[in-house]
């Protein structure tokens, strides 16, 4: 027995990362040790990508990046929707909305979801797994979906983010001494709107001119308004709302920071995978909407992601993911078959396992949603490579250069020569397809072709 063995066997129940062999579980996940036993789901909702501090390089999220840099981060992580509705079937089946036959959506957020939809959650209660909930989302607080019953045990309604840390504390607590593995999903609501974060978070906000509507009320509905604006006060309310979102994001960071040296303090985390994921992001004017299941631009499309466990090797994955890759992606660390016959009454898992979806997969984003004559429509964005082509339901595209334009300001589409492109044409196949699965399903009607395709 070498010294390095020696040494994991005297320091076994501290689980020290780095003992053991390194085994690779696909190309993006390796572990040094132990496959974790237990999973924690860990979502926010509303979280900007272009905030979170890993990438923007601001200070709004240090204990996230933290978490991000000793995990493995999921770099370029596509939401399959911007509609919570539709992100919480997508991550817990690991399939798209189109692959589950649903799709939520605004208006008709409880027939969108039949009660007894069969949720991923099975997966684990099937093979012994306690199960627990903390959500603060009040669109399942209704039991929409029957999200909440496929759980064992559940604490629901609306939270800011301290009260989600303190049930999630007890909740875990209670399920890792039944003895049992276990899974848990905790799902804080904050930075959504109302932005109303407590008031120490708020530093800075005397100093900023008034803003010309309130911020704090709600759903940001004010885009009459805006057009009859003047700059000034355009810059004032954008001010605002920026600073207290700023301060949404930094609150609930110190949340999950006492949620998780708690855990620790406890040994919760020694056996346990951390999936990190955020279920839409939100947009501030840039396309044209407020707040998110507006369009599927990458503000409101593009999402954070991450796993962690003491033993999984961290890293980053800049490859292209989707919410669907993020549960067969647990199942395999924890030592589940994603793919397992045993499932086969579940609907059927279509994402992948960290680095093993095909290279020229096309990522799709989907929005269904009533257009602005109350008619039902959807938006969806197709991107691959470099390149999203975004459709907005009722005959429009855009094309964007998602490395060269990461915030999509300068649409490239030309109806004169954008068709003839093969990449462009691909990528409008795939827009076409998904469409007619909503078509199909009397969630969207035949929209315009956009001239050129
Ligand atoms: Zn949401």
């Amino acid at each position: 027995m070498g010294r390095r063995s020696l040494l994991c066997l005297s320091l076994a129940h501290l689980l020290l990362a780095g003992c053991g062999p390194e085994r690779s579980i696909a190309p993006g996940i390796t572990l040094n040790g132990p496959a974790p036993t237990n999973v924690l789901f860990l979502s926010v909702d509303t979280l900007r990508h272009d905030v979170i501090g890993r990438y923007s390089g601001g200070e709004e999220s240090p204990f996230l990046d933290s978490l991000l840099a000793s995990g493995v981060a999921l770099d370029d992580l596509t939401a399959c929707s911007t509609w919570t509705g539709s992100t919480f079937p997508c991550l817990f089946n690991g399939a798209s909305g189109s692959d589950l036959g649903l799709h939520g959506q605004l208006g008709d957020i409880g027939g969108s979801i039949p009660d007894d939809f069969r949720w991923g959650i099975r997966r684990f209660t099937a093979r012994g797994y306690a199960s627990g909930l903390v959500n603060a989302n009040h669109i399942f607080n209704t039991g929409l979906g029957g999200f909440e019953a496929s759980f064992h045990d559940v604490v629901s309604g609306t939270m800011e983010a301290s009260s989600v840390t303190d049930a999630a504390l007890v909740m875990a607590e209670d399920l890792d001494q039944a003895g049992a593995p276990w899974l848990l999903a905790v799902h804080y609501f904050d930075p959504h709107t109302p932005l109303t974060p407590p008031q120490s978070y708020l530093g800075g906000l005397e100093d900023l001119a008034p803003s010309p509507a309130d911020v704090t009320a709600g759903w940001l509905d004010y885009s009459g308004e805006w057009e009859g604006w003047s700059q000034d006060l355009r810059d004032a309310f954008l001010a605002e709302v920026w600073l207290r979102y700023r301060a949404e994001v930094r609150y609930f960071d110190d949340q999950v920071q006492r949620l998780w040296e708690e855990l620790d303090a406890l040994g919760i985390l020694d056996d346990t995978l951390v999936v990190l994921w955020a279920d839409h992001g939100e947009q501030f004017g840039e396309h044209r909407g407020w707040n998110h299941a507006q369009t599927v631009h990458v503000e409101e499309r593009a999402v954070l992601g991450g796993l962690w466990a003491r033993t999984l090797v961290p890293g980053a994955w800049t490859g292209p993911t989707t919410q669907t890759d993020l549960l067969p992606t647990a199942l395999a660390i924890l030592g589940i078959d994603p793919y397992d016959e045993a499932d086969s009454s579940e609907p059927e898992i279509t994402g992948f396992v960290l680095g093993e979806a095909p290279a020229d997969r096309i990522r799709l984003t989907t929005l269904a949603k009533e257009n602005a004559n109350d008619l039902p429509s959807a938006a969806i964005s197709a991107e691959r490579g470099s390149r999203v082509l975004i459709y907005d339901g009722v005959g429009n595209v855009e094309l964007y250069d998602r490395a060269a334009d990461p915030r999509e300001a300068t649409d490239l589409f030309d109806a004169a020569t954008s068709g003839a492109d093969p990449e462009v044409q691909a990528l409008w196949q795939a827009i076409r397809a998904e469409g007619q699965t909503l078509i199909d399903a009397g969630l969207a009607r035949p929209g315009q072709v956009p001239p050129g395709l």
